[in-house]
């Protein structure tokens, strides 16, 4: 609300400029009734209902109603607690709070029948499997709702009794007075958690839990593409719940081997690939292995170590059914070791010849110049 449009702090009050403590409390107590969205049917209660306490924390506090009559609103702007934030209440607990203790009511503090946690499964998966998708049986370990008692948690024949400290509300109530009002504070019973019921004679299969561990056999289609750091989600596979309560989820987070040759990065596969001087000197056709099969391709007379060369769609298949990535190759130039003596004698026999610098491979000329340039050769 912007200062300049905002209401006189006592006018919304409807208070004089003198009133007391006991004035501001009664007439703010009046107006929040009035206001409270809860309860009141005009439109802009909730706006009314703000203005309201926001002149009452102000009034009500001596430090800042005297700022505010010395400088108006301008003189409690930035002044301490609640003003504008309306996190919490003129006492420190919060707004609802507030209203629980100014009507007498109370929101519940009994709780339904609790979810299921959620569980995790971690799976290592075969690099080929993460590409290409595969279906795996798994074993989870997990809570079940008892199958002797089905998760009433009392011996099959007997019945739960009602709560005797709660009367089978599952709930704790206790009452305070204050000016504003009754506080009623509410809380979980702890002799039923809440449940309202307590067990007397509890189940032998469970011991009174409801539930038991047990191992159940699950089968999972993973998808084509999927990656580490990607989860599956298996609704509804995760921990029993509270008897009436949903179970929880299952999560299956991956690990993927690593590959002898491919190396995957998102949706591409990188290869490596070695090739000899003479090939990548002259060209030649190799084969290539794919996460498909071996292919065949060209390889351009004068390949340099680290050139590439990009194969469309021989990558991971997309996740959310887009196009496959692509297989990347990056060229290896091998230079040979352990040579026999011809094969040194025909290499000694080119290097003589590389010696004397092609006039036409522009490339190698360039370098010698700068060569040159650089060391005044
Ligand atoms: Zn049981
Ligand atoms: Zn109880």
């Amino acid at each position: 609300m912007d200062s300049m449009t905002k209401r006189d702090y006592y006018e919304v009050l409807g208070i004089s400029r003198d009133a007391g403590n006991d004035d501001i409390r009664r007439a703010y107590r009046k107006l929040a009734r009035q206001y409270h969205p809860d309860v009141s049917s005009e439109p802009d209660a909730e706006a009314r209902f703000k203005e309201v306490t926001e002149a009452y924390e102000v009034l009500n506090d001596s430090e800042r109603r005297q700022m505010y009559d010395r400088f108006g609103h301008a003189g409690v702007q930035n002044g301490g607690s609640g003003m504008g934030g309306f996190e919490s209440g003129p006492f420190g607990f919060g707004i609802d709070s507030l209203f629980e203790n100014l009507f007498g009511g109370a929101r519940t503090a009994r709780r339904g029948p609790r979810r299921g946690a959620d569980m995790r499964y971690h799976m290592v998966l075969e690099f080929e499997e993460a590409i290409f998708g595969v279906e795996k049986e798994i074993e989870v370990t997990r809570q079940a709702v008892c199958s002797r008692c089905n998760g009433s948690r009392s011996e099959p024949g007997t019945q739960p009794t009602r709560c005797p400290v709660c009367g089978g509300s599952g709930e704790i109530r206790r009452t305070q007075s204050s000016f504003l009002g009754q506080f009623v504070s509410v809380s979980e019973c702890e002799r039923c958690h809440g449940r309202g019921n307590i067990v007397l004679d509890p189940c032998k299969e469970c011991r009174g839990q409801g539930s038991v561990r047990a191992p159940r056999k699950l089968e999972v289609r993973v998808p084509a593409g999927i990656d580490e750091g990607f989860h599956l989600r298996l609704s509804g596979e995760g921990e029993a719940g509270d008897p009436g309560g949903p179970p929880g989820d299952l999560f299956i987070e991956f690990s993927i081997k690593p590959h002898s040759v491919f190396r995957r990065m998102g949706q591409d596969l990188h290869l490596e690939m070695p090739v000899n001087i003479a090939q990548a000197a002259l060209g030649a056709t190799i084969e290539v292995p794919t996460i498909d099969g071996i292919t065949e391709l060209r390889l351009e007379p004068g390949t340099q170590s680290g050139d590439t060369l990009r194969l469309r769609g021989k990558g991971v298949p997309n996740l959310r059914g887009g196009p496959r990535g692509d297989q990347i190759i990056s060229w290896s130039v091998l230079v040979p070791r352990n040579l026999t003596e011809k094969q040194k004698q025909l290499l000694r026999e080119l290097g003589d010849t590389l010696d004397v610098p092609n006039p036409d491979d522009h490339e190698e000329r360039g370098f010698l110049d700068k060569l040159r340039d650089a060391f005044g050769l």
